[in-house]
């Protein structure tokens, strides 16, 4: 067994680490994963942490679960990968049905692909040739939301928002339309409330230029945004108004899907069906890298047509459709009606909530948000001006620091402490992290204000 510092000049030596400043990563003797159990980590010393944000928020049931192993082991017995470009494969295709079973209904087809980023991708690149098949290929231009997050390739990050990752990449972008998200916190809007304003906002935008707008693209909590909810009904006035306007609705529930929020999707709460939904993160209970786009009929029926007419969808990967993934991803939704999954996030928010009710009187927590088991808790300077701290306190990550310590393993996003338990996390277990959640807040906050 090689020993933690003989990974460690190796990792040093070899390894460059995604979102990661290497420098500030191997100065501060990084955590080293070497299995799983339940929702824990376990480091090459034996150590174990809770996995606070579900490793990055793709875990369901824990780790090592023995009907995944299994799932995966018997598809091993078959075979691991064929292509599907151009041919099918078993467990690829019996999971399409599976999941067109299970979206919002008027989704009709499913595209897969291998992470969240490339389906979105695969999602605009539906919506920009949709309108060409169509005869309207002057609709080529999207709208979409600040602080949107959808994923780190070029596509996706130009219909992206995230200052800190994506603004130096914008002379590589395609100029999309943007519309500021209807933040309850921090309301963009200055005579309105979020929802009324950001819905104005589309509308106008639409009014003017519909005649060029493909689609419009939009989370419905946003992730690396900083944990933000939308409004209630924000959904349902963007597709009421994207109807009114023939604009084409791509949700993006890579994150808010499969029981994340407490229904199984994120438009469930609204009744929306959108045109295109992309999904991916916790698809395959945390496994494997699949990810889907899923479209209606509509847009399906526009790529349908004789081989010289050359109207296909051109995209795919090598990986497409990958049998290991695909057979774990079936077995991820028995086990999780099985299980109860999704009743059983929604049994605990409300547990959630009450654990974190006392965070409200903290004077550097400015705000408290939650969908389901997606929780950011919001520091700053002053909770009266809403004043973030400087940049170089690193507060959040100061308070991960020290849930390390307690035992729990945390990734913030700039000023927020992001906590994402596993879906499956029993009540005694969101007891045990939320007090080191609760702990690691306090003392990170008292550190920061010390210095
Ligand atoms: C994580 C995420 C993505 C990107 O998914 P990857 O698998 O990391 O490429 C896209 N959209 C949303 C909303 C996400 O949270």
């Amino acid at each position: 067994m090689t020993s933690y510092a003989d990974l460690l000049e190796k990792n040093r030596r070899y390894l460059w680490n995604p979102f990661t400043q290497m420098k500030d990563y191997l100065d501060r003797d990084p955590v080293i994963v070497a299995r799983g159990e339940g929702r824990k980590l376990i480091d090459v010393d034996g150590r174990a942490y809770w996995d606070g944000v579900s490793s990055l928020w793709l875990n369901v049931h824990g780790h090592r679960v023995p009907e995944l192993d299994e799932a995966i082991r018997r598809q091993l017995d078959q075979i691991a990968h064929s292509t599907l470009l151009g041919q099918g494969n078993v467990p690829a295709i019996l999971l399409a049905e599976r999941l067109v079973q299970i979206v919002p209904s008027g989704l009709a087809k499913l595209f897969f692909s291998d992470s969240g980023a490339e389906a979105v991708e695969i999602a605009l690149k539906m919506a920009f040739q949709f309108w060409q098949n169509v005869g309207k290929s002057r609709k080529n231009k999207f709208v979409s939301m600040s602080d949107g997050y959808h994923g780190d390739t070029i596509g996706a990050v130009s219909v992206g928002d995230v200052e800190l990752f994506h603004a130096r990449y914008t002379p590589l972008l395609f100029t999309s339309y943007r519309v500021p998200f209807p933040n309850s916190y921090r309301n963009p809007y200055r005579d309105a409330e979020p929802r009324e304003g950001a819905l104005h906002a589309v509308q106008q935008l639409f009014e003017r230029k519909a005649d060029e707008i493909a689609a419009l693209i939009v989370e419905p909590v946003q992730g690396a945004g900083g944990i933000v909810p939308a409004p209630k009904g924000f959904l349902q006035g963007l597709r009421a108004l994207c109807d009114a306007y023939d604009v084409l609705l791509i949700v993006d529930e890579v994150a808010t899907g499969f029981g994340r929020t407490g229904r199984m999707w994120a438009c469930d709460h609204e009744g929306v069906t959108p045109d295109i939904l992309t999904i991916g993160k916790g698809l395959t209970g945390g496994y494997l890298p699949v990810a889907a786009t899923l479209a209606t009929n509509r847009i399906y029926d526009a790529f349908y047509g004789e081989y010289d007419e050359f109207k296909a969808l051109y995209h795919g990967h090598s990986y497409t459709g990958n049998q290991l993934g695909c057979a774990c991803a079936l077995e991820n939704l028995d086990l999780m009606d099985r299980n109860r999954i999704v009743d059983n996030v929604k049994e605990l928010s409300p547990l959630l909530a009450m654990r974190l009710a006392s965070l409200r009187q903290h004077p550097h927590v400015g705000d408290v948000r939650q969908a389901g088991f997606m929780v950011g808790i919001e520091l700053v300077q002053d909770r009266e001006s809403k004043r973030p701290f400087p940049v170089n306190k690193r507060v959040a990550w100061r308070v991960c620091w020290k849930a390390r310590e307690l035992g729990m393993l945390l990734r913030p996003l700039g000023d927020v402490v992001v906590f994402m338990p596993p879906l499956a996390s029993t009540e005694d277990e969101i007891f045990e992290m939320t007090s080191i959640l609760c702990e690691a807040i306090e003392r990170g906050l008292r550190e920061v204000s010390s210095c």
